[in-house]
């Protein structure tokens, strides 16, 4: 076995600003998101946020990468 090659791969906590938390594998001790699946107006439901936000989820979308 070669060791010191392989970053350790942890289960380590993700936290959101939203107060969510969950756990995911990354070689980091801990992560920090201003945003997640949970907060995010597509994913809450919540369709009057979205319509208001207007041309800001335009930019969140280009911004995160997400299409
Ligand atoms: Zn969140």
């Amino acid at each position: 076995m070669r060791e010191g090659i392989h970053p350790k791969y942890n289960q380590v906590k993700v936290k959101c600003k939203s107060g969510n938390e969950w756990v995911t594998g990354s070689t980091k001790d801990e992560i920090r998101v201003e945003i997640c699946s949970k907060c995010h107006p597509f994913y809450t439901g919540s369709q009057k946020l979205v319509v208001e936000a207007g041309g800001r989820v335009e930019k969140f979308n280009k911004r995160y990468g997400r299409k």
